[in-house]
């Protein structure tokens, strides 16, 4: 089958960092232990297992926030993720005694930035963003009476704020065409506010390529978790922007033939977060694949630990 693999994808800048930053604090036996990463290093549940096999203990639970999750933690060593903490989570692990090794990408350290600056100067925030994601906790936490978070238009209609200086900006893994839209439609409620797009380039550079790239294919395949935003854009962008159906998946395994049936063409794509080794896993399966030949048909992902944390 004609595969386009679209580039640049997978892992980003700041993914590579925070793996580093973990496996680095694996192998580091001056640290104190046990070592805990607080919420998942990245949003890769591969990752995270492929971590807990170097002795790494990620803690995690959907419903809780980064400071309730450090209510689970009492001694050792504790990893701040790509996404982001707020101040006031750094400062309850400082005071619980904890070692404390922040992975946090810079791009989200600029952002948190720009919003600390602006709400120094009397501004309110109005933060494009996912619900009940970490980057999002962590900016919020900034100050949550003066940073108001925004998902969709119906959020839009509830805004009520009662001040001249207000300034918008984003989450960094955001489709950019819906912070444009959303942006303009806060902007119409509030004409004096500033905007300051913090779409991170990773994150627009692999979205520009999907929209050039998908267009060209039948189906476009996203390989990813389900819980990374930025992956979760890259397959909405080839269905509302390329108009290119797509799947995601988390590794070869949820392929399914039929989704081929009538294809020529598919273009691949992964999120940051992605492991490269289960994204080439995926490239191979679809190279060889014939609908008409069956035998073409089994595919069982096989990877190692060390070929998940492979950062090359
Ligand atoms: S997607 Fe962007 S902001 Fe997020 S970790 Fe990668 S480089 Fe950093």
């Amino acid at each position: 089958m004609k595969v386009i693999k679209i580039m640049p994808r997978g892992f980003c800048f700041g993914v590579v960092s925070a793996l580093k930053i973990a496996v680095n604090a694996a192998y580091d036996e001056s640290l104190p232990r046990p070592i805990y990463i607080l919420g998942n290093i990245v949003h890769n549940h591969f990752i995270s297992e492929a971590l807990n096999h170097i002795g790494l203990i990620t803690v995690d639970d959907k419903q809780k926030t980064r400071h309730e999750l450090l209510d689970l933690i009492d001694s050792g060593t504790v990893i701040f993720t790509a996404h982001g903490v707020s101040d006031d989570v750094i400062k309850k692990a400082h005071d619980k005694g904890l070692y404390l090794i922040n992975a946090t990408c810079k791009f989200v350290n600029k952002t948190n930035d720009y919003i600390k600056q602006k709400i120094s100067k009397g501004y309110d925030v109005i933060y494009i963003g996912k619900k009940h994601h970490p980057e999002p906790e962590g900016a919020l936490g900034i100050n949550p009476k003066k940073i108001h978070l925004v998902e969709n238009i119906n959020d839009i209609k509830n805004l009520n704020i009662n001040n001249q200086k207000i300034t918008i900006t984003n989450q960094t893994t955001m489709s950019y065409w819906d912070v444009e839209n959303l942006a303009n439609k806060i902007k119409e409620l509030y004409p004096t506010a500033e905007f300051l797009n913090e779409i991170c380039n990773a994150t627009q550079v692999r979205q520009e390529a999907v929209l050039k790239k998908a267009i060209q294919a039948d189906v476009t395949i996203v390989v990813g978790d389900p819980l990374s935003n930025n992956t979760n854009k890259l397959a909405s962008i080839s269905e509302s922007k390329a108009n290119t159906h797509s799947h995601l998946i988390e590794s070869v395994e949820d392929i399914d033939p039929e989704w081929f049936k009538d294809a020529q063409t598919v273009a691949v794509t992964s999120g940051a977060s992605t492991p490269t080794a289960i994204t080439n896993e995926v490239i191979k399966f679809l190279e060889d694949f014939d609908y008409h030949d069956p035998s073409t048909y089994y595919r069982k992902s096989n990877l190692s630990y060390k070929e998940i944390l492979n950062i090359k």
